[in-house]
């Protein structure tokens, strides 16, 4: 008989400066990492399949993320699943002779080649900014228990009224960081971005940790204390608050600033100390330029993804902080539990069209 799986898009990739990023669906639901998908992803799909029960009876959607140098291991683990056989049924193209893959990132044109000689099949071009705030909102509209809060510690889940979700900041912090003022459903603008992100902090911290992955500098930066290397601003002010303009002692004056004065060699500091001032000082700045751009355009809302925030509460924290210390309180950070997966997640929504 006809299973249930054909018809249905298997697989889309956003292929990264640092990490390729998967989704795709298995009819194998033991499988599974998420059955929360809700109705509206299930007619999303069932659009071209004419069955209703995609998504949690007969499968799920699966995120995965490989390193964009073992780009082997991608291909390899879609030959084993045989994940590339999929996608043309769906597809549907006039001219289809060859199998297709929806891709996104620069490693869609960058790796086509090798796509098209390892499997055999052609990636689909889907404009990485598209993808981004497609995948953005689909998530915050179909999915319960997506978007977040993190304030003192504690993870408050928001569901967002569809009526009143625009216009938001999209802050997408994977290797470079990318600001997006998203209008409508169509309507959006990449109005800023910074080249310090999380590429940045992977980089400095392998140079200055001798880390050599990022979970090991994330761990790494949990156990640190970043007065150590942090310049305060009662250090300079012999202890006492600077009231007049609302600096508590404890702020931070100077990010790295604490070395300079102290004729001390990099092996004089703990590497979980640099690793913790490191995460702070990129965090925070992140935040800061996002609250900037979110005033600078009238949005009260800012969602930040991208594999850099990996989930990690000080990193969250720290961008919360940020946050409601620039805008005084006035506007809030948002996170996405799918945070690493919008632009795949865009991309696999791009089949339909
Ligand atoms: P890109 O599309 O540029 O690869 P991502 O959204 O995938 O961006 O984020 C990449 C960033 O995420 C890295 O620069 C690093 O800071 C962080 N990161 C999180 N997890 C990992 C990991 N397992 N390996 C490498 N980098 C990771």
């Amino acid at each position: 008989g006809i299973r249930e799986s054909d018809g249905v898009p298997h697989l889309s990739l956003d292929i990264g400066g640092t990490l390729i990023k998967m989704v795709y669906f298995s009819s194998n639901s033991s499988e599974s990492i998420d059955n929360r998908v809700n109705s509206s992803l299930k007619d999303k799909m069932s659009t071209s399949s004419g069955n209703l029960h995609y998504g949690i009876r007969n499968g799920g959607l699966h995120f995965t993320k490989f390193e964009t140098s073992k780009i082997s291991d991608c291909i390899e683990f879609i030959s084993s699943k045989q994940l590339q056989h999929y996608g043309d049924r769906y597809y549907a193209a006039p001219t289809n002779d060859k199998n297709i893959i929806k891709a996104t990132g620069g490693g869609a044109f960058k790796f086509a080649d090798l796509f098209r000689e390892k499997l055999g099949v052609t990636l689909d071009k889907v404009d990485e900014m598209d993808c981004l705030v497609t995948g953005s909102n689909f998530l915050l509209k179909a999915m319960h228990h997506e978007a977040f809060t993190y304030i003192d510690g504690q993870k408050e889940f928001v569901q967002i009224d569809h009526k009143d979700l625009y216009p938001y900041l999209l802050v997408n912090i994977g290797s470079g960081v990318s600001m997006i003022k998203v209008e409508s459903d169509t309507k959006f603008e990449r109005v800023s971005g910074t080249s310090v992100g999380g590429g940045t902090f992977l980089g400095l911290g392998k140079l200055l940790t001798n880390c050599k992955s990022f979970d090991e500098l994330l761990e790494l930066s949990r156990q640190g204390n970043n007065r150590v290397i942090d310049m305060l601003v009662g250090e300079i002010y012999g202890g006492n608050d600077y009231t007049k303009i609302g600096l508590a002692s404890t702020a931070i004056a100077s990010s790295f600033g604490k070395p300079i004065s102290e004729n001390k060699e990099l092996e004089d500091y703990k590497a979980e100390d640099v690793a913790r001032s490191l995460l702070r000082m990129i965090s925070n700045n992140i935040g800061q330029i996002a609250y900037l751009n979110a005033l600078h355009f009238g949005l009260k809302r800012i969602i930040f993804g991208g594999f850099f925030i990996r989930g990690h509460a000080y990193t969250m924290d720290t961008i919360s902080v940020a946050v409601n210390f620039w805008s005084k309180g006035e506007a809030k950070a948002m996170f996405l539990r799918h945070e690493g997966f919008l632009g795949a997640l865009g991309a696999f929504l791009s089949y339909k069209e």
